[in-house]
């Protein structure tokens, strides 16, 4: 333990945020319990408070670090899944704007696994910790408050299914990381104080998701596809990962009401309508293992809580809690482990946990900033989209239609786009005089160089 901030912790909602929640706040607290609404699994599940973790999640690079740090045998773990640790260009096989993104050695490796199976790996390592543990079955259904308003004293939690009396959990810090459907703006006002402003811009995204039985012996059978649009001109997408124990996970989806139907037929032909043939040709040829699941995300969801002047004390909101975005671009997870791992060093430079609030609402905003602007930058290339427009988008995406094109032949180019989509380097690098240089180029010689 670094560093003794308090006796106990609680964190609300038992996945991926809030599991790598507690394994940081395990450094300052003597006790950590996390409380988690549905009853968890000493299995990779997807549980009804996460239906989202059936359909197709990608591990960004950014993410992975972070969660290696905190995890030192996390990838043995996922490795013994069954798939390697494989360079992020030479394994991609990416379609778009035309054609597929060049591969290349590019020194930055990433693995492909299930989200119930990361999720699950998390869960093992961190109720491992002799200071962390969950109490699932239990909803939180208010906070408990000061009786001066000021701070946050504990949770008031009911067992899910069962007639049994409500009880209070009292702690040192409390960090609500219960997901998008959040009430921590409902039990803000029940307090007395006001809720956070909310920016919305929609995607009407849709997705549907099938598992398949996957040859391994197959050449490209370890191949991370994606195809996906040249907006505003196509609206779908698809992508198959390779996963665990010889599966492959194939996701269809679309923005704006262009979405997969979840029956047989339908979803092959939605998959032969892509511009590229890769994911079509997976699902034709293999064997499905589970039925077709279905998701609707209307639109990217973003609370400012970083805007609110009075807030109580002890109290955090972390993950898609604070914002969620449109899922198809995989930022999600990533976005939460830098969260997280922000909340590490606040916590590091720390001597009381009063006023801390302040400090990490602004650094959260300034970490969702980027990968926000990047999801909703895109989103503003179909005419449906709906939200507050920031100044330049157009320009950003014109310029970004030729760092696609000159990703088809550029290595330098596509290192330097694929760096950003991990989140490893800012949306600006790819204006600088390098990598200009390179776009202008390829665009003013009509071909990728
Ligand atoms: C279709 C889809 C595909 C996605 N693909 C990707 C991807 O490729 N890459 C990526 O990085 N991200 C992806 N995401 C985003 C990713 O799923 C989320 O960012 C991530 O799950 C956020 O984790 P979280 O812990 O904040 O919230 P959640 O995973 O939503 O978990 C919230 C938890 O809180 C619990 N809970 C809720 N209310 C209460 C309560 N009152 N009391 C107790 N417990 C409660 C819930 O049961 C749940 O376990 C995708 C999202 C969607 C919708």
């Amino acid at each position: 333990m670094d560093k003794l901030l308090g006796k106990s912790a609680l964190v609300i909602g038992g996945s991926f945020a809030g599991l790598l929640t507690a394994r940081i706040l395990s450094d300052y607290f003597e006790q950590v319990t996390i409380v988690e609404r549905d009853p968890v699994h000493d299995v990779p599940e997807s549980r009804k408070g996460q239906g989202q973790t059936r359909h197709l999640h990608g591990l960004l690079a950014q993410g992975l670090n972070i969660l290696a740090g905190y995890f030192p045998d996390l990838m043995e773990g996922l490795l013994r899944g069954g798939n390697p640790l494989l360079d992020m260009a030479q394994s991609m096989r990416w379609y778009c704007y035309g054609g597929y993104r060049a591969r290349f050695e590019f020194g930055i490796s990433g693995i492909s696994m299930s989200r119930p199976f990361l999720e699950w790996h998390m869960r093992q390592r961190v109720l491992a910790l002799p200071n962390v543990s969950m109490q699932d079955g239990y909803a939180v259904e208010k906070l408990l408050i000061s009786e001066n308003g000021k701070q946050v004293t504990g949770l008031h939690i009911v067992r899910q299914g069962e007639d049994t009396d409500a009880e209070n959990l009292n702690a040192d810090l409390v960090i609500d990381a219960s997901g998008r459907g959040s009430r921590t703006p409902k039990w803000l006002e029940e307090s007395g104080y006001t809720k956070p402003e909310e920016s919305t811009v929609t995607c009407g995204a849709g997705y549907a998701t099938r598992v398949y039985e996957r040859d391994v012996s197959l050449p490209g059978s370890f191949d991370w596809v994606f195809i996906t649009p040249q907006a505003p001109k196509e609206y779908i997408a698809g992508a198959a990962l390779p996963v665990e124990h010889g599966k492959w996970i194939v996701s269809l989806g679309g923005w704006h009401g262009h979405h997969a139907p979840a029956d047989e037929e339908g979803f092959l032909s939605f998959a032969r309508r892509l511009p590229a043939p890769d994911v079509y040709n997976i699902i034709s040829t293999s064997r499905p293992l589970t039925d077709i699941a279905t998701y609707k995300f209307p639109a990217s969801l973003r609370r400012h809580y970083e805007k609110l002047v009075y807030f109580p004390d002890k109290y955090l909101v972390l993950g898609d809690a604070v914002c969620s975005f449109n899922p198809l671009y995989g930022q999600g997870m990533t976005s939460a482990a830098m969260q997280a791992a922000a909340l590490d060093q606040l916590l590091k430079a720390q001597h009381s946990l009063q006023g801390l609030h302040t400090a990490y609402f602004r650094k959260i905003a300034s970490i969702v900033d980027i990968p926000w602007q990047t999801a909703v930058c895109e989103d503003f290339r179909f005419p449906e989209t709906k939200g507050t427009k920031a100044p330049g988008t157009d320009f950003i995406n014109a310029y970004m239609n030729q760092v696609h094109r000159a990703t088809h032949r550029d290595p330098a180019v596509g290192a330097a786009f694929l760096k950003v989509v991990n989140m490893i380097e800012p949306p600006a690098s790819l204006l600088s005089p390098s990598i200009l240089w390179r776009v202008l180029r390829s665009m003013v010689r009509g071909r990728t160089i």
